[in-house]
């Protein structure tokens, strides 16, 4: 027992660490739900969280008094019900044939975004005598899912054999604050609700939900923000840091002027030059593109920050750290952190924030990190369930 501890910290020295901090994600969940002026404020949980882990974010967000998630796949729905037995679970990518017992058994709603699927669902809902909830996807100008403006009237007639629970359609650049398309798209949404049967509304994903006349309306539906990503580019990050992630160095090494480092001898040293290998690739999610980037990705060790050079491999990336203090084997550095935020990550790869988080790899020791007081609270409540 005692040589336990020990065996673990070798492990987690010698390994990348994705650190999830779930107080401030909590605390994310409150701020945006204070925004949202009254009203409901759900979560975008898909892609298993957006890469941070289903079960541990879904808890803590229902611990804070989230009621409803969001999810792409009915495959993620069934997972999300065994996590939260009460909650309501909508699953975005809506209905494919025939899917309908799978929602029902599992207590998930569909978002129906074509007359096919609002067409399937009246019919099983008919045939079994039930007015099972569903949501209605309105297209608004993205072309991806969502009923048209001239399939309104028919999804109308449609909607009284079960039970539409809430109109919804989503932003195409609700980033871009000063885009004309947001506004169009809030008109069009007005109108489209105008002609369905009257039911709660919902447009706001996290960027949608800082616009200048934010239309909370009856629900919103951030993601991204939840988990520390900015959803104001450009201007400073109102949301709270949830993950940090770091890795270790493997080997140093001092290479002289004209020497190459990684595959394909992509970089050339200007001149003798200290590099050092770290455990971390794009199997981890390091974006290989990231360092054939104009800008190039970066990692932050003993203050300073250090340039990746070469190629990234699957396992492995290569840094020079002639710049900053000696680092040895052993030694952590920062992927993801106070010093480099996703977005500045996401922007050194050229890519976003939101792919950043959804391709974190498989292989990180994962540390869901709760304060004592969360931790009491959710004794509590745990508590006080089963003694009901
Ligand atoms: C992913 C998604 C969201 C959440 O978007 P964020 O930008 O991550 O806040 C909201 N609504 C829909 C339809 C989505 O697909």
């Amino acid at each position: 027992m005692p040589d336990e501890p020990a065996a673990d910290d070798a492990r987690a020295t010698g390994q990348a660490i994705l650190r999830v901090d779930l107080d401030a994600l909590a605390e994310n969940w409150r701020r945006l739900a204070d925004r949202a002026e009254g009203a409901e404020c759900a979560a975008v949980v898909k892609a298993d969280a957006y890469g941070l882990g289903i079960a541990p974010v879904a808890r803590a967000l229902l611990e804070e008094g989230c009621e409803t998630f969001f999810v792409a796949h009915l495959s993620e729905g069934e997972i999300l019900r065994q996590i939260a037995p009460e909650a309501r679970i909508f699953v975005l990518n809506g209905l494919a044939p025939e899917a309908c017992p799978l929602f029902v058994a599992s207590r998930l709603i569909p978002v129906l975004g074509s007359l096919p699927e609002i067409s399937e669902w009246a019919d099983f809902c008919r045939e079994e005598g039930a007015l099972h909830p569903a949501a209605i996807h309105i297209d608004t100008g993205m072309n991806r899912l969502g009923l048209g403006m001239s399939d309104l009237r028919r999804a109308s007639d449609l909607m009284t054999a079960f039970s539409p629970v809430l109109a919804m359609s989503h932003f195409i650049s609700a980033e871009d604050m000063s885009a004309p398309r947001n506004r169009l798209q809030i008109e069009r949404f007005e109108q489209a609700c105008a002609e369905l049967p009257p039911m709660p509304a919902s447009l706001c994903n996290s960027s949608g939900m800082f616009l200048e006349e934010a239309p909370f309306l009856d629900l919103c539906r951030p993601g991204y923000a939840l988990y520390g990503g900015n959803p104001t580019p450009g201007n400073d990050n109102p949301m709270r840091r949830v993950i940090d992630l770091s890795t270790n160095v493997l080997q140093v090494r001092d290479v002289a002027a004209g020497e190459t480092a990684g595959y394909n001898a992509r970089w050339t040293a200007p001149s003798r030059r200290r590099l050092a290998t770290i455990n971390l690739g794009y199997a981890d999610g390091f974006l290989r593109s990231g360092a054939e980037g104009p800008l190039g990705v970066d990692v932050f060790a003993a203050g300073h920050y250090c340039p990746v050079v070469g190629r990234i491999s699957m396992d492995l990336a290569i840094v020079d750290i002639s710049e900053t203090a000696p680092l040895k084997r052993g030694d952590r550095v920062e992927v993801l952190g106070p010093q480099i935020s996703i977005d500045e990550l996401a922007a050194q790869s050229g890519t976003i924030g939101y792919e950043i988080l959804t391709r974190l790899g498989p292989r990180f020791r994962r540390e869901y990190v709760r304060s004592a007081e969360n931790i009491a609270r959710q004794d509590d409540i745990e508590a006080s369930s089963s003694s009901e």
